[in-house]
């Protein structure tokens, strides 16, 4: 008698499995999934995604140079050393440019249109961040004005920032 093939285990899924899940996101193929991969198996800037869990939006200094990188890096991209530390952003920040998108949305983000997007000057950091701009609707956003950043669950286990507006 043949002897019976054994069924590789499945592999536990992190925080924030479906039934926890804020939002259920449809499993996309990899070419159409907006959201980065986070873990520490699928990239060296896991830590990141680590620390926005944690609500620390943060990003890598080189040791060598003290350059602040954004997007966070795994090398200095001036001095190429890998030598980094990873540093908290500052939360506040001011919208420097805005757009809104009413159509054409990335797959799986069509029933969240229309939705603000812009760019945000962080208040004590020379860093010029793009994101989703939430609190307000697009047409209420004006230049200048002042926002926090915040990390949320995309619906899947993974996270991501956004900026809100305050007050
Ligand atoms: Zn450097």
């Amino acid at each position: 008698m043949a002897e019976t093939p054994t069924v590789p285990e499945r592999k536990e899924m992190p925080l924030g499995t479906p039934e926890h899940a804020p939002k259920a996101r449809p499993k996309l193929p990899f070419l159409l999934d907006f959201f980065p991969l986070e873990t520490a198996d699928q990239t060296r800037l896991h830590r990141f995604y680590d620390r926005l869990r944690e609500g620390r939006l943060s990003t890598t200094r080189c040791r060598r140079d003290g350059n602040l990188h954004w997007p966070p890096r795994t090398a200095c991209p001036t001095c190429h050393s890998e030598e980094l530390d990873w540093v908290d952003l500052p939360e506040r920040g001011h919208l420097y440019a805005f757009s809104a998108v009413l159509a054409g949305a990335p797959f799986g983000m069509e029933g969240e249109v229309p939705f603000a997007v812009g760019l945000v000057d962080l208040v004590g950091a020379p860093l010029r961040l793009f994101g989703r701009i939430e609190g307000k609707s697009w047409t209420a956003l004006r230049i200048g004005e002042p926002v926090t950043s915040e990390s949320y669950e995309v619906g899947d286990g993974r996270v991501f920032y956004r900026f809100r507006t305050i007050g």
